[in-house]
């Protein structure tokens, strides 16, 4: 029989003395280290909508739901956590840094029913005056107008959703959606293809 090195008797000597250095999970709970990547959680006072963190998740386990129908537009996020591998790359990228984090330290996520498993933020959407198509989350274009300062009164989408939070400007035009695209809707909110065919049409006309 092969004789124990010296090492190993040490270990197993200490072993002895110290007792067991594996954790009793289940039966009590473990303390994460800190630093620990656990369950992804969505911060609804910080998340915006923009929906970074579903671009650039490995496994694609964050499905993005637009519901232009809804009052007012909604978009949904859902994670489903029962297919996440937990890399950090939403938290890493995303746009505010403090929208999706997984710092809780929740790391007990076995259930019986993984379509329990999800995780989910909503974010109110502004739709284009002219042709109904997204634009954005509203939080989202606020937080670019508030980055871009003075600068965002080069963009009329952005001062009129700007502006219409402060309760400074109306938020329905009442633009009929069968009227051609004219001059005054260069003061409207659009989207970057109603944009572009008004100021195409402005410099070049029709
Ligand atoms: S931790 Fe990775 S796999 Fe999990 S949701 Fe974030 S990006 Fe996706
Ligand atoms: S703010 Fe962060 S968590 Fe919210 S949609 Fe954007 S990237 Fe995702």
């Amino acid at each position: 029989m092969r004789k124990p090195k010296l090492r190993e008797v040490v270990e197993a000597v200490k072993a002895l003395i110290v007792g067991p250095v594996t954790t009793k999970f289940p039966f009590e709970p473990c303390q994460p280290p800190e630093n620990f990547r656990g369950k992804p959680t969505f911060y609804q006072e910080d998340c915006i909508g923009c929906k970074a963190c579903a671009e650039v998740c490995t496994t694609q386990c964050i499905d993005v739901y637009d519901d232009v129908t809804a009052d007012p537009p909604n978009r949904k996020l859902v994670l489903r956590y029962d297919k996440c591998i937990f890399c950090g790359h939403c938290e890493l990228n995303c746009t505010t840094q403090k929208g999706i984090r997984l710092g809780g330290g929740e790391y007990d996520l076995a259930c019986f029913d993984r379509s329990t498993c999800v995780e989910t933020v909503d974010n109110e959407l502004v739709v284009c005056e002219t042709c109904g198509a997204i634009v954005g989350a509203r939080k989202h274009l606020l937080f670019v107008a508030d980055r871009l300062g003075a600068k965002r009164y080069a963009n009329p989408t952005l001062i009129l959703t700007s502006e219409g939070d402060l309760g400074l400007t109306e938020a329905e035009g009442g633009r009929s959606e069968d009227k051609p695209l004219t001059r005054e809707d260069l003061m409207r909110v659009t989207c970057p293809k109603c944009r572009r065919t008004l100021v195409l049409q402005e410099l070049w006309g029709d």
